[in-house]
């Protein structure tokens, strides 16, 4: 009989709910975190505007909205209310009635990451290591021992790990006895979800587009952002759009450049005051060592099929499980597949061991 322990790499949604979960079922576990701050993908600005993750559909993703109620988060509606703008060349704009989507859009009132800020606040705060890069793990007959970047120098031991990360980050750790090619090469072929993608967000001192019946969806072919939403949460009013361009072009643009290009686009749209922001910001994840690969640079084509069942080389057996949102299988790339896959591992890890013969 071994002492439970699990390694978990990685602070995004999978990483700080699993530890949640681990927490709660009174087993040990330490989170390495390589960033110094906790969250990953899910990013806010103070004042409670998603630069990540910003949608959840309870329609469709039970764990969601258990998890927000079970938190005692608030969620609210996308506004969606009003008529949508297209853009189909420069200038060239027109209004469209706007439509509701099928599945009922829910936010989080104060930001996403008011998420990971409440699964993490009853966290042991000497079990959460920032700023700490795993960059090794080796399996031997005592289990799974972990070697941490930069400054570290000595091993840690555990009964198993749980990878909290992109499937294609896998490529930074080296793995002792590696993982077969095959293994390797399933891993590298299931994308980073939005990982090429950046958001432009603009905040305002009302939410002025409301005024004049428009919702604040605007579609545009010219870009530079290709979709523009209203992002405003609680008191804070804002848009936000997704860059159309691609990160090769937005590296190509310094960054002042490319914020007065999606200012003006604003002004096109919503009129002079949608120019003149109170503040704006741009978060390219294109650029982010820590959630693209250089593959993630080009964004697939569609939401492909998500299934990392059985990817792990039997020499790792049950040792290394994957939990990041891509391992969670039909909702894979999406915060409900992170919750999905923490779950399946938990109870993985619970089950009893058959006993030997
Ligand atoms: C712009 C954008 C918009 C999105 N919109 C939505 C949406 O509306 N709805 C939705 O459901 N999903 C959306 N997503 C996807 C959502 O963000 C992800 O599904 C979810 O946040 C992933 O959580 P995760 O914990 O699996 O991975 P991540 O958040 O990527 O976390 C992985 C963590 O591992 C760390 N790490 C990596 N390598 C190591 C290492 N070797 N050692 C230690 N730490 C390491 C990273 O720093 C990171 O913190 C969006 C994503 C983006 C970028």
């Amino acid at each position: 009989m071994y002492k439970k322990k699990i390694a978990i790499v990685g602070g995004g949604l999978a990483g700080v709910y699993a530890a949640y979960r681990l927490d709660q079922a009174g087993i040990e576990f330490d989170l390495f975190e390589a960033r110094n701050r906790l969250g990953g993908r899910i990013l806010s600005t103070e004042t409670g505007l998603d630069l990540g993750p910003t949608w959840f559909w309870p329609d469709v993703q039970p764990r969601m909205s258990e998890i927000v109620t079970q938190l005692g988060l608030v969620a609210f509606a996308q506004h969606e209310y009003g008529d949508a703008l297209l853009e189909r060349g420069f200038g060239q704009v027109s209004r469209r009635q706007g439509y509701r989507s099928g599945n009922t859009t829910m936010r989080i009132e104060g930001g996403t990451t008011r998420l990971i800020s409440t699964l993490s606040a009853s966290l042991p705060a000497n079990r959460i290591h920032l700023g700490t890069e795993v960059v090794a793990a080796n399996l031997d007959e005592n289990g799974v021992a972990l070697r941490l970047g930069a400054n570290h120098s000595e091993l840690h031991s555990y009964s198993h790990i749980w990878l909290a990360i992109p499937p294609r980050l896998t490529q930074r750790i080296a793995f002792d006895p590696a993982l077969s090619e095959h293994c390797v090469s399933r891993l590298y072929s299931v994308p980073t979800w939005m990982a090429a993608h950046a958001k432009y967000v603009a905040r305002y001192s009302h939410p002025f587009w409301r005024e004049q019946g428009l919702s604040g969806d605007a579609f545009s072919s010219t870009g530079p952002l290709g979709e523009i939403h209203d992002a405003s949460n609680g008191e804070t009013s804002a848009l936000f759009g997704f860059f159309a361009i691609s990160a090769l072009q937005r590296g190509r643009f310094g960054d002042a450049e490319l914020r007065n290009h999606c200012r003006e686009q604003l002004n096109r749209l919503f009129g002079d005051e949608a120019g003149n922001p109170l503040e704006d910001w741009i978060q390219d994840w294109a650029a982010e060592q820590f959630t693209a690969s250089a593959d993630d640079q080009t964004p697939p084509r569609w939401h492909g099929l998500y299934d990392l069942t059985n990817v792990i080389d039997n020499t790792w057996d049950d040792r290394l499980v994957l939990i990041g949102s891509e391992a969670g299988g039909e909702y894979g790339g999406y915060m409900e597949g992170a919750l999905l896959a923490v779950d399946v591992a938990l109870s993985r890890v619970q089950e009893p061991r058959p006993a030997p013969i």
